[in-house]
């Protein structure tokens, strides 16, 4: 690992200050994936900026209008909050799924959402795979089991951010700043990016810019959500697929559907199909088995994902009948 200062903020206005001032720096949550990164040698910094010292940054917040999650919440403080397991079901499944305790006691949420894909060409030292500059996707023709099935191309990672799936079903908003900079707040599905569009970056973040605050509005009465995740091994792995669903319910008719598939594609993908299958219908057992056809129309697998489609299609009908109150 190459020397780097490492600088404590004490406050919002002294982390942003200390990026805008080093351009070379990276923000530090938890550090799980960054210093693993850095490890590699590939990731260089001249600065790590420590923000879990940022007082304020740990809060959960949940009032009337919604839910507002500090970016140094851990997954763990997430997935354990009484009131987050009460409105918002889906988001601390998800937290509470994600890696393993170790790692959700210091994965900080905004980390997770801005953490480097986990593609073994793109992790390793000795592949310079498109994405660090070279000119290939080694896993468009290579090892590819892990690999997208929707909106691959040029490359062909899938998004590694657990919580992303969910919040974009649940249609969050980033607030983001950065120093001398004009706030902005940004849907969460406009935040990430498809490879088509920039190959080397997966989200619209700028130098210096930072994840200051994630918001969810209030769930509108008879909203139910659901995540549901497929993994090799469950005790620590990242998915082979995930799902999440946020279902409108007026009795057991759906009013609107958001379906969200994680480790699919570049970008957590909307299942668009699927929410048009369920929007305006009662749900029961064949609409979740039609959503879950219809979410995996237009897959794209490669040499070794074929097994991705019928996973997706199960974990849909699966996470859509559980949303709906009744077995998959
Ligand atoms: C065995 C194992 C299994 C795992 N399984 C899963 C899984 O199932 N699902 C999953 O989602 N993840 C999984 N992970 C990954 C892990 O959850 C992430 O590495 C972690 O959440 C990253 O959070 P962090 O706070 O440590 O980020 P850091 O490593 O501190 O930062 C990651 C990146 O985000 C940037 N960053 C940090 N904070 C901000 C901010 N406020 N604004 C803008 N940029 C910021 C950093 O500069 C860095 O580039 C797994 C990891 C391991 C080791």
């Amino acid at each position: 690992m190459r020397p780097f200062e490492y600088v404590i903020a004490r406050s919002s206005e002294q982390a942003l200050a200390a990026l805008a001032e080093r351009g070379d720096g990276f923000a530090k949550g938890g550090g799980v994936d960054l210093l693993d990164r850095l490890k590699t040698g590939w990731t260089g910094a001249g600065a790590l900026v420590h923000i879990r010292t940022v007082p304020g940054w740990d809060r959960i917040e949940v009032g009337p209008g919604g839910l507002w999650l500090g970016p140094t919440v851990t997954l763990a403080q997430l997935a354990g909050d009484v009131r987050v397991q009460s409105a918002y079901p889906a988001l601390a499944q998800a937290a509470g799924s994600a890696a393993n305790p170790h790692v959700r006691n210091v994965a900080t949420v905004a980390g997770n959402l801005c953490q480097r894909p986990r593609c073994w060409y793109f992790r390793s030292a000795e592949f310079t795979c498109m994405k660090k500059g070279g000119a290939t996707c080694f896993a468009a023709k290579g090892e590819n089991k892990y690999h997208a099935i929707f909106g691959g191309g040029p490359s062909y990672i899938v998004h590694p951010s657990t919580l992303a799936t969910v919040l974009v079903a649940e249609n969050a908003e980033l607030e983001l700043a950065r120093a001398g900079g004009r706030a902005r707040t940004v849907p969460i599905g406009e935040f990430f990016t498809l490879p088509r569009v920039d190959y080397e970056r997966e989200n619209v973040l700028q130098p210096g810019e930072l994840i200051v605050g994630i918001r969810v509005k209030a769930p509108a009465p008879g909203r139910k959500s659901v995540f549901v995740a497929a993994k090799e091994r469950n005790g620590y792995d990242w998915p082979l697929g995930e799902v999440a669903v946020v279902l409108d319910m007026r009795g057991d008719v759906c009013t609107a559907a958001r379906v969200v598939l994680g480790a699919a594609a570049p970008i957590p993908w909307r299942a668009q199909g699927a929410e048009a299958a369920l929007s305006g219908r009662r749900v029961d057992e064949l609409a979740a088995r039609t959503a879950g056809v219809a979410a995996v129309e237009g897959a794209l697998p490669l040499g070794q994902n074929e097994y991705k489609v019928p996973l997706f299609e199960r974990l849909v009908a699966r996470a859509v009948m559980a949303a709906a109150g009744g077995k998959a």
